[in-house]
C-alpha cells in the first residue's frame, strides 16, 4: 500500500511513522508513506496557500490551487483513493479501515485553519471525519485512520486472529483480557482462563464480549443483537 499525506505540517508525522507496528510495517515495505508539504505548491511568493472567505467571516480559508497542484504532483493519483480529514466527513469506524485496508494507493488531505475552499472537494472521492469535535488540523486525524489501517495489512501485526478479535471487529467489544500475575492485591485472574479449556475459555469470552457490549455500547449490542436474529 502507498499513501501519501498532503499536509502543511509533515514533522508532526515524525513519532508516528519511526516508532512500533507501523515503523516495521514501512521496514517490511508493507507501507509506503510520503509526506507532501502543500506549502510548496503555492504560486504566492511568500508561499501563502490561505486566504480570506469570501461573505466575510472569522479564520483563514485553504486555498483550492496550492492543493489542486500538489494532488497532480502526486504519480497515479488519478487512480487513488482521494480522502480529506474534515468533521463535516462520514463517521471513521473499524468497518471502515477494513474497507480501506483494500486500496493500493490512498491519499489523505489535511486541512488547517478554519476550512477549505469548498472546490477543492472536487478533486477527492471520500470525506472521513474521526469524531465529533473539532481539531486545529487534520493531522491527527490522518494519523488515526493511517494506524488503523496499516495494523490491519497483513504482516503488520505477529497473529492475523489479534485484530480480528479486536474490539468493533465483530461488531462487539472485545472481552477482558488478564496476564501475569494471577493475584493481584485480591484480583484474581477468572479461573476459567487458567482451566486449559480452550472451548470453555471461548464461550466465557464471547459471553464477556456481548455483556461488556451491552453494558457500554447499547447501540453496538443491538446491532449485534439485530444481526443474530437474522
Ligand atoms: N471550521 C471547520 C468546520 O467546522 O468544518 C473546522 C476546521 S478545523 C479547525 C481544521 C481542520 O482540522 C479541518 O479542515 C480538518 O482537516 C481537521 N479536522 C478537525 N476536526 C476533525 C475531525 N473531527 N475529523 C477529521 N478532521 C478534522
Amino acid at each position: 500500500m502507498r499513501i501519501d499525506v498532503l499536509t502543511l505540517f509533515p514533522d508532526m508525522f515524525t513519532g508516528v511513522i519511526s516508532n512500533s507496528i507501523i515503523k516495521r510495517a514501512i521496514d517490511q515495505n508493507l507501507v509506503t508513506i510520503n509526506l507532501i508539504d502543500f506549502r510548496e505548491f503555492s504560486a504566492d511568493k511568500h508561499h501563502k496557500v490561505d486566504d480570506t472567505p469570501y461573505g466575510g467571516g472569522a479564520g483563514m480559508v485553504l486555498q483550492v490551487e496550492p492543493v489542486h497542484a500538489a494532488l497532480q504532483s502526486i504519480e497515479g493519483y488519478e487512480h487513488a483513493l482521494k480522502i480529506i480529514m474534515t468533521p463535516q466527513g462520514v463517521p471513521y469506524t473499524q468497518k471502515q479501515a477494513y474497507t480501506l485496508k483494500e486500496e493500493d494507493h490512498l491519499i489523505i488531505l489535511c486541512g488547517h485553519y478554519e476550512g477549505f475552499d469548498e472546490r477543492i472537494r472536487h478533486f477527492f472521492d471520500l470525506e472521513i471525519s474521526i469524531g465529533d469535535y473539532v481539531l486545529t488540523g487534520g493531522e491527527i486525524a490522518a494519523m488515526t485512520v493511517m494506524d488503523s489501517v496499516i495494523r490491519l495489512l497483513d504482516g503488520a501485526i505477529g497473529q492475523k486472529a489479534s485484530h480480528e478479535e479486536d474490539s468493533f471487529s465483530q461488531t462487539l467489544l472485545e472481552y477482558p483480557q488478564y496476564t501475569r500475575p494471577r493475584d493481584y492485591l485480591g484480583m484474581t485472574v477468572p479461573d476459567v482462563l487458567l482451566s486449559g479449556h480452550h472451548e470453555r475459555i471461548d464461550t466465557w469470552r464471547k459471553e464477556q464480549s456481548i455483556k461488556r457490549t451491552k453494558e457500554r455500547r447499547p447501540d453496538l449490542y443491538q446491532a449485534y443483537m439485530k444481526k443474530t436474529d437474522e
